[in-house]
């Protein structure tokens, strides 16, 4: 038995977002314009005409970000579904699909190694998981990467990519919005600086958590960021939403991002404001703590 049911009012897929994917070409959600896929790819997906920039996974950021010979690490997690839940379609069998498009085990990947001259710990949202949606395993892996950081002293940068917590997860995925923000308050007790990177989309849990926790809360262009998203706003409030809410650039011009930062320029910026910061130890080689947990 399925425990929600939409008989009617069906979310509609707007077709003209959706972006073509066979084939050598592709098609900018931004700028129609066809794009020649290697074109893109050489440009860290984001669009030559128009800059518009698409979702890159979770393993891409990371090789993007920190210099040859980091690890990728707390990768064995793995949800035990504590909730039997089923909705249209099994929890459980929407993991195995999620593991099995992505190779990964949840929508989260834990690395450490140097950016530039700064030995660091990166956390990057998978939003190819089940939407990158944040459940007990996220929260842990991420509450792994801080335990990291307070191990080291090495600052924490964390990529969000998520459209909030894992409602199969129910309360035990509300938890971990209580938990990671506990575990970035020790941070900032530490004085080790952690850096908060939101990417296309941001929204729910995850920004009303550590996305906007940052002592740097930075963004890509054009990304959304929000706590529901405009749909549900609008639907609710009966309401047209003004132009551009809930991207990058108007929370910027609201005072809720420090900085938009293009994909090009992120490694660049990071290494700087690491430096401003005080960023960690600058060592060849960056130990692996023992775990304590
Ligand atoms: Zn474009």
């Amino acid at each position: 038995m399925s425990w929600f049911k939409r008989e009617d009012n069906e979310i509609v897929n707007d077709a003209r977002k959706t972006v073509r994917t066979e084939g050598l070409w592709t098609q900018c959600g931004s700028c129609r314009q066809a794009i020649f896929k290697k074109d893109l790819e050489e440009n860290l997906n984001v669009c030559t005409k128009c800059g518009h920039h698409f979702h890159i996974n979770a393993r891409w950021r990371i090789k993007l970000l920190l210099e040859p010979g980091y690890e990728l690490v707390d990768l064995d997690l793995r949800s035990t579904d504590p909730l039997d839940f089923t909705d249209l379609k099994r929890y459980r069998h929407r993991l195995t699909e999620a593991r099995k498009k992505t190779g990964l085990n949840d929508a989260i990947v834990n690395a450490v190694g140097m950016l530039g001259p700064h030995a660091v710990t990166v956390s990057a949202m998978e939003y190819g998981f089940i939407g990158g949606s944040m459940g007990a395993v996220v929260g842990e892996t991420i509450a792994r990467a801080v335990d990291r950081s307070l191990a080291t002293r090495n600052p924490l940068i964390i990529i969000a990519a998520s459209g909030g917590a894992r409602m199969m997860e129910g309360i035990v995925s509300l938890m971990q919005m209580a938990k990671i923000s506990a575990g970035v308050a020790r941070l900032d007790d530490a004085k080790i600086p952690y850096i908060s990177v939101m990417t296309d989309p941001t929204t729910g849990g995850v920004t009303a958590s550590f996305a906007m926790l940052g002592d740097l809360n930075i963004a890509e262009p054009g990304a959304l960021i929000g706590f529901a998203g405009p749909r549900v706003i609008e639907q609710t409030t009966r309401q047209k939403l003004p132009e551009g809410f809930q991207r990058s650039e108007f929370l910027l011009q609201h005072g809720f991002l420090d900085a938009i930062v293009e994909r090009k320029d992120m490694k660049g910026y990071l290494v700087q404001a690491l430096g401003w910061m005080g960023g960690g130890a600058s060592v060849a080689k960056q130990e692996t703590p023992a775990l304590n947990v």
